[in-house]
């Protein structure tokens, strides 16, 4: 399952925060573009008049409540053969209808998408997409710099400047040079770290998605429960394997063993 795949303050605050009209914020109305445009795409089909989805609609909308954020939140199940569930940003989150061959109990159900809220109210999405943005910028640097010192080098052997401006210019493009190959270092030690910092991301969803599902009067174990039925599922249908995990996300026997000693630590 890819898992895409939040302290009291002063009273006055929450008033305020409670009396802000509820409407898209530039990052919830991305958040459900990028769900359209799975859609067009065909990645998926979207489920109506299915009870199914009324359930996920309606315990969605009670744990997005606890978020405190006054923007719209869109609860969707989606036709797709693989139990999952997924949120595209801030405000989007969407189950699949395979997840609903696991049985899950109302809790279990809560447990999952607090998980994706928590997600989506963190913005993990959006951080994500950039820190991409800003290694494609990087890249696109490396080339200019490439580009300028070919056309540097051609305008000397053509004669076209002086071996004293050529040795000038080309001293400033080095040091430009070393300034995005700084970059890139960074940049490499993004992607390098990335699948670390992604499961930092779903120790956050994990935690906050707790406070979540119990503010909202669900059982705390209700996601603890939920992979243990996922990993019985996965390893009836593909063995051992299923449980090696991914690259972006920590085998499911690590998060289930993680989701325990995180409740063990709340004492439930
Ligand atoms: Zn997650």
């Amino acid at each position: 399952m890819r898992w895409l795949c939040g302290c009291l303050v002063v009273v006055g605050w929450i008033s305020l925060a409670w009396a802000q009209p509820v409407r898209p914020s530039s990052e919830s109305a991305q958040a459900w573009d990028r769900f359209q445009k799975a859609l067009r795409a065909g990645r998926f089909g979207l489920v109506t008049g299915d009870p199914r989805a009324a359930l996920v609609e309606s315990v969605g909308q009670s744990l997005a409540a606890q978020s405190r954020r006054p923007i719209p939140w869109h609860f969707v199940l989606v036709n797709l053969d693989e139990p999952n569930a997924a949120c595209t940003g801030e405000g989007t989150v969407y189950v699949t209808t395979r997840l609903f061959d696991l049985n899950l109990s109302r809790d279990e159900l809560a447990g999952i998408l607090a998980h994706e809220v928590a997600h989506g109210s963190r913005q993990h999405v959006e951080h994500n997409q950039l820190e991409l943005q800003r290694i494609g910028k990087t890249l696109d640097d490396r080339q200019a710099v490439l580009d300028r010192s070919k056309d540097l080098e051609s305008r000397y052997r053509s004669g076209k400047i002086s071996q004293d401006e050529y040795e000038s210019q080309m001293e400033r493009l080095m040091i430009e040079a070393r300034k995005v190959g700084r970059q890139i270092d960074q940049a490499q030690s993004y992607v390098q770290f990335s699948s670390s910092f992604s499961h930092a991301q779903e120790r956050e969803a994990d935690m906050v998605g707790l406070q979540y599902a119990l503010a909202a009067g669900f059982q705390p174990e209700g996601l603890m429960r939920a992979l243990e039925k996922l990993r019985d599922q996965s390893v009836r249908e593909y063995g051992e394997k299923a449980l090696l995990g991914s690259t972006t996300h920590p085998p499911l026997p690590q998060r289930i063993d993680r989701l325990k000693e995180l409740l063990r630590r709340r004492g439930y």
